[in-house]
C-alpha cells in the first residue's frame, strides 16, 4: 500500500518510515507531490493531525498518515503542547526553541521539572472517510538542566528518561522508537490495521 506521509519533518519521517516499513507500507513523503503544509489551525494533536492528512489526501488522492506531537511541560502549565514546533517564534528552530525551554525553566528544581512528549496519528483512507484511524501515545520524562545526546531531533537534548539516566538524544533510534510517544501512538494505530 503506498501512504503519503504529512510531515515535512525528517525526524519523524524516519522514525515512521522505520516503525511502518517491516509491514509493506511503502511511504512516499508529501514533498514527493510538491505539497505545501497547511497551517496548524487546530487547538488539540488530533485536530492537528487530520487537517494534515485530509489535506495530503486531498492534493495526492493517496491514503495519508499524520502525526502531531509536542512536549508539555508540567512547571510551565503545559506549555508548549501544540505549539511546540513554534515556540520561540513562526520559523524557530530546534536550537532556539531548546534555548527558550532551558531559560523558561531556570531556577526550576530537577524535581519540578516534569513533562511528556504526546502523539497522535492519525490514518485517512480517503478524502471524505469517516473513519480515520486514530493512535495516541505518550511518555514521561523531564527536561534536563543541559542539553546531552546529538541523535533524534526536536527538543530530544533535553528530555531525560524519568530516571536521568540518558536523554532521548542519547538512544538508538531502535530504543528511542520502543520507548516513545510516537511508537506508542503508531502501535496503537496499528492495532487497529488494515483499514477497512
Ligand atoms: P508538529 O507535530 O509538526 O506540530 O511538531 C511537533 C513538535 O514537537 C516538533 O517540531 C518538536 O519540536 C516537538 N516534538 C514532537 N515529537 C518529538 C520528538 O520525538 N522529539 C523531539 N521533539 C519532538
Amino acid at each position: 500500500m503506498r501512504v503519503v506521509v504529512a510531515t515535512g519533518n525528517r525526524g519523524k519521517l524516519g522514525e515512521l518510515t522505520a516503525m511502518l516499513a517491516p509491514l509493506g507500507v511503502e511511504l512516499q513523503p508529501q514533498s514527493a507531490f510538491g505539497i505545501v503544509p497547511p497551517p496548524e489551525t487546530g487547538t488539540t494533536f488530533l485536530d492537528n493531525a487530520l487537517i494534515k492528512a485530509r489535506h495530503a489526501v486531498r492534493v495526492s488522492a493517496l491514503p495519508a498518515i499524520a502525526d502531531d506531537s509536542g512536549l508539555e511541560v508540567d512547571a510551565l502549565g503545559g506549555a508548549p503542547g501544540v505549539y511546540s514546533a513554534r515556540y520561540a517564534g513562526e520559523d524557530a528552530d530546534d536550537a532556539a526553541n531548546n534555548s527558550k525551554l532551558l531559560a523558561a525553566l531556570a531556577g526550576v528544581s530537577p524535581e519540578k521539572r516534569s513533562a511528556r512528549y504526546r502523539a497522535v496519528i492519525v490514518f485517512v483512507n480517503g478524502s471524505n472517510d469517516p473513519n480515520p484511524l486514530i493512535g495516541e501515545g505518550a511518555w514521561e520524562g523531564r527536561i534536563a538542566l543541559a542539553p546531552r545526546g546529538d541523535g533524534g531531533f526536536g527538543y530530544d537534548p533535553l528530555f531525560e528518561l524519568p530516571d536521568g539516566s540518558s536523554t532521548a538524544a542519547q538512544l538508538t533510534p531502535a530504543r528511542k522508537n520502543a520507548l516513545s510517544h510516537r511508537g506508542a501512538a503508531l502501535r496503537a494505530l496499528l492495532a487497529q490495521w488494515p483499514p477497512r
